[in-house]
C-alpha cells in the first residue's frame, strides 16, 4: 500500500472520536493491504515503531524535524519557530514547508524501514545523521505524507485507536466478521504481545496459523489477573480445594531466559532488564533450564532481620541512575509464583499444579530467587488463619488459586481469586482510574490551575473510558501541579476518542496515566457513564482519594474495568448484609 493510501485513511480516522467508525474505516484498510505489509501498518495504528517490550524509543525531538525541515526548504530557523508557535503542531508545519514537493510514492513499507533504519542510528554524530535521513525521506514526501510521517516520529498521531479495534477490523477484513476471528487473534497476541507479528501470521496463513500460535522466550507474554470475592468462605466455595499463596505487595515480574540471556519485563510488558541486574543474575544462576519464562512477586528483603520491606521500600528500585548501588543496597527478592514456558515449550495450558511442580523443580537454592510461600486447602478456616498470618508476616492478602486451571494470557478471571484487608468502612480493594479531563479549581486550589481529575474506568466491551468520578482529594500540593504538567502534554480541544461521560471538564486529556483510588463504597449515580444502561444509573465512587503515584506499570487499558466495578457493587451488597446481619 501507498503511504499516501495510508494517509487518506489516518485523515478519516482523525475526523472521528466513534470506535465504530474507527473499525469500519481499518476493516476497509486492512482489506486493501498486502500481506507483506501488515506488519508496519499495524505498528503504524498503534503509533509506535515496535512493541513496548523491545525498548526501542523513536526519540527525536521537534528541533530535529526543525532542521531537517530547514535542509529541505528556504525557511529560515526563524520562521519555522514563529510558525510553529503560530501553529502549535509540527506536523503542519512540515505540511506547509512541504506543500509543492510532489510525492515518491514511497509504500509503507519503505517508509517504516526509513523509519527504523534511522532510529536505530547510534554513536557520535548520531542526531547530524538522523536528522539527515529524515530529510531525506522528507524529500520524498508531499505535504500531506509529511504531515503524518512528523507526527508519528514525533508521537503526535493521536488517533486513540485501542487494540480491540484493530484486532475487530482484521477479523472483518479476513473473514467478513467483526467477531468470527476475534477471540483467536486475542489469544495468540496474548501468547507474544506483538499485534504486529500476529496481523502477519493471519494474513499469510489464515486462521490455522493463529490457532497453532505460541508463545516464544523473549516475547512476553501478557499477564494474567485475578478476580475478587469477599471471604475465604466464598472462594472456597468457588474452587474447592485450592492453592492459597502469599500475596507479595511488590513488583510483579515476567522474566524469560534464553540460555545466557534474560529479559525482565514489568505488568504492563516493557521491558525492564537493565533496572534490575540482581535478578538477571540470579535468574542465571539458579533456574535451571536453558529456556524458560517465570513470573513472580519482586519484593525488597531486610537480610538483617529476614523480613519484607513494603512496597515504598521496593519501588525505589525502580530508577534509571544508580542503579548497581542500590540493588547491592536494597536487594531484591523474587518469589516465583508460575511457570509459563519450559525447555521450547509453550505450557500455560497445562494444569497450575503441574506447572508449579516445574517451577519448583528447576529452582536452585539461592537468595534471589524462591518459590512463593503457600498452603493447599479446601478449608475455609484454614485459609482464612493463613490468610491472617500472611498479613501478619507483611503480606497484602493471599491469592488463591485453582489448581488445575491453565494460564489463561492477558485474562482476568476466576482462576486466581485476590482477599485483600478490608479496612473499616472502605472498599475492600483499590481501583485504578485514568483521567480523562480536569477541572481548573476554585479557591485555594485555583492558584494550581486544577482542583479536581474526572476519572474514567476502562468499558472492555465498548473499548472506551467510561467517567466513574470526580477526585479532589489524595495528592499534595507539589503533585497536583505535576499531575497538571503533565496532563497538559495531554491537552486535546475535543472530547478525546473512545472517551464516554456526560461531563465537560475544563480541559480534556488524552487517557493515559493509571491512578490508584481507594473510596468508601461504589454508589449509584445519573451522573457517570460507567455501568449506565439507558435509564438504569451507573456508578460512581463515595469519597474517593488518590493513593501514591502514577502507576507507571500499567496502560490505560489496564485501569479497572466496567465489569469489575460492577462485581466489587455487588459484593459490597454482600458484605453490608453479612455485617448487619451479625
Ligand atoms: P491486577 O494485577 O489484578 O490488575 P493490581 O496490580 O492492582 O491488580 P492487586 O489487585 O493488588 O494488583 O493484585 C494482583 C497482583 O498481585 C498481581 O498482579 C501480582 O503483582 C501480585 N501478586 C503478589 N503475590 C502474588 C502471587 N502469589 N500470585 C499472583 N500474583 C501475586
Amino acid at each position: 500500500m501507498k503511504f499516501s493510501q495510508f494517509t487518506e485513511y489516518l485523515e478519516k480516522l482523525e475526523k472521528t472520536s466513534k470506535r465504530l467508525e474507527m473499525f469500519e474505516i481499518l476493516s476497509e484498510m486492512f482489506k486493501k493491504v498486502d500481506k507483506n505489509e501488515v506488519k508496519p501498518i499495524v505498528y503504524f495504528t498503534q503509533e509506535q515503531l515496535l512493541p513496548p517490550f523491545y525498548g526501542l524509543e523513536i526519540g527525536m525531538a521537534e528541533s530535529m524535524i526543525k532542521k531537517a525541515l530547514m535542509k529541505i526548504s528556504k525557511e529560515s530557523e526563524k520562521d519555522l519557530q514563529a510558525l510553529y508557535k503560530k501553529i502549535g503542531d509540527m506536523g503542519l508545519v512540515a505540511e506547509q514547508t512541504n506543500q509543492n514537493n510532489p510525492s515518491k510514492g514511497l509504500t509503507i513499507g519503505e517508509i517504516y524501514d526509513c523509519l527504523y533504519n534511522t532510529v536505530k542510528i547510534s554513536g557520535e554524530g548520531s542526531v547530524e545523521k538522523k536528522t539527515d535521513h529524515i530529510a531525506e525521506l522528507l524529500k520524498k514526501c508531499d505535504s500531506k505524507e509529511s504531515k503524518y510521517v512528523v507526527r508519528f516520529i514525533l508521537g503526535r498521531l493521536r488517533l486513540g485507536i485501542g487494540d480491540p479495534t484493530i484486532m475487530d477490523s482484521m477479523s472483518k477484513a479476513i473473514s467478513g466478521d467483526r467477531m468470527a476471528l476475534r477471540k483467536d487473534i486475542e489469544k495468540a497476541y496474548n501468547l507474544c504481545s506483538d499485534l504486529g507479528w500476529v496481523g502477519e501470521e493471519l494474513f499469510k496463513k489464515g486462521i490455522d496459523g493463529l490457532r497453532s500460535f505460541k508463545a516464544k522466550v523473549g516475547n512476553p507474554i501478557r499477564m494474567a489477573a485475578a478476580e475478587r470475592l469477599p471471604s475465604a468462605k466464598e472462594i472456597i466455595g468457588k474452587m474447592g480445594k485450592c492453592a492459597v499463596e502469599k500475596k507479595y505487595d511488590g513488583l510483579r515480574l515476567q522474566c524469560s531466559k534464553d540460555c545466557d540471556k534474560v529479559e525482565i519485563f514489568s505488568r504492563n510488558l516493557e521491558r525492564m532488564t537493565p533496572m534490575f541486574p540482581d535478578i538477571v543474575e540470579g535468574i542465571k544462576k539458579q533456574i535451571n533450564a536453558n529456556t524458560a519464562i517465570l513470573e513472580g512477586e519482586a519484593v525488597a528483603y531486610n537480610e538483617e532481620t529476614g523480613e519484607l520491606f513494603p512496597f515504598q521500600v521496593t519501588i525505589t528500585r525502580k530508577r534509571k541512575y544508580d542503579i548497581e548501588e542500590k540493588a547491592k543496597e536494597k536487594p531484591l527478592v523474587l518469589f516465583a509464583f508460575d511457570l509459563l514456558y519450559i525447555d521450547g515449550k509453550d505450557i500455560t495450558r497445562e494444569a497450575y499444579e503441574d506447572r508449579r511442580k516445574k517451577l519448583v523443580s528447576i529452582i536452585k537454592k539461592g537468595f534471589t530467587i524462591r518459590e512463593s510461600e503457600r498452603i493447599v486447602t479446601d478449608s475455609p478456616k484454614e485459609l482464612d488463619e493463613y490468610f491472617e498470618e500472611s498479613i501478619a508476616l507483611g503480606s497484602e492478602g493471599i491469592m488463591a488459586k485453582r489448581l488445575d486451571a491453565p494460564y489463561e494470557a492477558g485474562m482476568r478471571n476466576f482462576n486466581w481469586i485476590k482477599l485483600k484487608r478490608s479496612y473499616k468502612g472502605e472498599l475492600n480493594d483499590t481501583i485504578d482510574i485514568v483521567p480523562i479531563g480536569y477541572f481548573k479549581g476554585r479557591g485555594m486550589r485555583a492558584k494550581f490551575g486544577i482542583g479536581a481529575l474526572l476519572a474514567a474506568v476502562y468499558d472492555e466491551k465498548t473499548d472506551s473510558f467510561k467517567s466513574i468520578a470526580k477526585i479532589g482529594s489524595g495528592l499534595t500540593e507539589d503533585q497536583w501541579v505535576e499531575i497538571r504538567k503533565l496532563l497538559d502534554k495531554n491537552k486535546v480541544e475535543k472530547k478525546p476518542a473512545r472517551v464516554d461521560t456526560e461531563i465537560v471538564p475544563d480541559v480534556w486529556t488524552t487517557p493515559k496515566y493509571i491512578f490508584t483510588v481507594m473510596a468508601d463504597e461504589i454508589t449509584l449515580s445519573p451522573m457517570h457513564n460507567a455501568g449506565k444502561v439507558g435509564e438504569k444509573p451507573g456508578f460512581a465512587l463515595r469519597f474517593p482519594r488518590i493513593q501514591g503515584w502514577i502507576r507507571k506499570d500499567k496502560k490505560p487499558e489496564d485501569a479497572t474495568t466496567v465489569k469489575e466495578i460492577s462485581q466489587m457493587f455487588k459484593m459490597q451488597k454482600r458484605v453490608k448484609a453479612v455485617s448487619f446481619g451479625r
